[in-house]
């Protein structure tokens, strides 16, 4: 049996979820149902990353402890992915004990094998990045620095701190990069940059007295450990690392970790050091991808432009329309543009008009011209063919991650199918058996490779049909099934 492990990078819960984290969301929700669907044994991790500054002053900014603050987010974010229909096997909190144990003895052994030391620290330090600024970094304005994402003024700080060996890392990035990362450009970025740069160790502490909102230093209690040195480990607490080595050992080869481009240092140059100082191997995948975008800025809280998960929900009537218009325009390489005009208009003429407009009429004819019972033991070998090649090209892209080409292959497979009942044109026969069963065949075979994308639509359609959606393999045509179609659902309202 093939295993696979997927995770979301875990949010920073300082706002509600919204459009931006559901693409990043639903991608990895799409692969982990496309794999459970093949039958693999699959593992889905999301979650929240609850500790630092950023959290300590907003749950301060409100008389609470950040724990009531996070706990509280933490209930919108599951809230919010029901209402995606996102099937993850854990929601892992930072908070969670078993991770805060995990933490302690990671850094623990990384500082036993002395690749942890303490040093000072003085440089320019944004607040809401958690970041220092070095010059070049930052922005001028009137002579002084600004955070070059945040525009406001930079704090001039000096701490002693412990640092991360990063440096020592640089042959082994170089070797393990290019196969670890998808698509493998990204692999290149970082390896620019590591050219350029170098490879300079990073802190991976804060003074208690600053930052308390953290897990504890175990070899200096003066000190919390970073939120990003903290929130890295997740990926291994969701699978056990610490408790059942057995789990670990069984998914730790298939891991997959989801991106967006902005945390690509992060999940790369330090992630894979950090493992290799605990002597794990590198994922097997990080998977980039580009930005969602509005207004020509990221999606986010800072740029003004947010859209809310509930008004996706309520324009397209539940998770299916959402889940499958930024699937259908999901790409790793280039940043996508969010209007409203292109996402109603996929909407509407590809899940209103070709696919459920389809399954509509095939539905209302089985029952009028052959009382809802429909059966053959041929198939129009136009639409076999099609079925066929559809199957073909959507598990290669699904194989290598590419959701939007697998979704094209389906729609190329349902506009053979339009264009075969206008053509054939089944309620002019006497007996329409053989089309109307190949056009069930089709319309079953859509059902069962959309599944990972609308699975409420599919369940719905294979209800009114009567079949069932159990695995990939039964998307492939057989001739003599017995179909009883007790409904003619209409499975997409048009948006007017
Ligand atoms: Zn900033």
């Amino acid at each position: 049996m093939e295993r696979f492990y997927i995770t979301t990078p875990i949010y920073y819960p300082n706002a509600e979820p919204h459009i931006g984290h559901a693409y990043t969301t639903i991608y990895a929700d799409t692969l982990a149902r496309y794999h459970r669907l093949k039958g693999d044994d699959t593992f889905f991790l999301t979650g929240t990353d609850e500790h630092g500054q950023k959290l300590q002053r907003a749950a301060e900014k409100r008389g609470i402890h950040p724990k009531e603050l996070v706990d509280e987010m933490a209930e919108k974010y599951k809230y919010y992915w029901s209402l995606m229909d996102i099937s993850y096997d854990r929601f892992i909190r930072t908070t969670d004990p078993d991770h805060e144990e995990l933490v302690k003895e990671a850094v623990t052994r990384i500082y036993r094998k002395g690749l942890i030391y303490k040093a000072s620290y003085a440089g320019h330090y944004c607040v809401d990045c958690e970041k220092f600024y070095s010059p070049g970094e930052y922005l001028e304005i009137d002579g002084k620095p600004y955070c070059p994402i945040h525009r406001k003024p930079l704090e001039w700080l000096e701490e002693e701190t412990y640092y991360f060996k990063l440096s020592e890392f640089e042959d082994y990035l170089k070797k393990v990069l290019e196969d670890h990362v998808y698509p493998r450009s990204y692999a290149h970025e970082v390896l620019r940059k590591i050219e350029k740069e170098g490879l300079k160790d990073v802190s991976i502490a804060r003074p208690k007295e600053r930052v308390w909102w953290g897990i504890p230093l175990p070899f200096d209690p003066d000190y919390t450990i970073y939120v990003w040195f903290d929130a890295l480990l997740n990926y291994l607490t969701g699978i056990k690392y610490r408790e059942d080595p057995e789990t670990f050992n069984k998914y730790w080869p298939v891991a997959h970790h989801v991106i967006g481009k902005d945390i690509l240092w992060f999940h790369t140059a330090i992630w894979f050091s950090m493992l290799r100082a605990l002597d794990i191997d590198p994922p097997r995948k990080v998977i980039v991808h580009a930005f969602l975008i509005n207004r020509g800025l990221k999606i986010g809280k800072s740029a003004g432009n947010v859209v809310p998960i509930d008004y996706l929900v309520e324009r397209y009537r539940g998770s299916d329309g959402i889940r499958y218009v930024l699937m259908r325009l999901f790409n790793p390489s280039k940043d996508v543009d969010y209007t409203q005009e292109l996402f109603d208009s996929i909407y509407n003429s590809e899940l209103a008009d070709t696919y459920g407009n389809l399954v509509r009429r095939v539905g209302v004819l089985v029952k009028k011209k052959l009382g809802g019972r429909a059966s053959s033991e041929t198939i129009d070998a136009e639409l076999e063919q099609a079925i066929h090649k559809a199957y073909e090209k959507y598990q290669e892209s699904l194989d290598s991650y590419e959701v939007s080409p697998a979704i094209e292959a389906v729609m190329e497979m349902l506009r053979v199918a339009n264009a075969y009942i206008n053509r054939e044109k089944p309620w002019e026969k006497n007996d329409p058996s053989r089309d109307l069963y190949s056009l069930l065949e089709t319309v079953r075979a859509a059902s069962i490779m959309l599944y990972p994308v609308t699975p409420r639509a599919s369940t719905r359609l294979a209800e009114a049909f009567g079949y069932t959606i159990e695995r990939l393999d039964d998307a492939q045509p057989v001739k003599g099934r017995e179909y009883t179609v007790n409904e003619a659902p209409i499975l997409f309202k048009k948006i007017v």
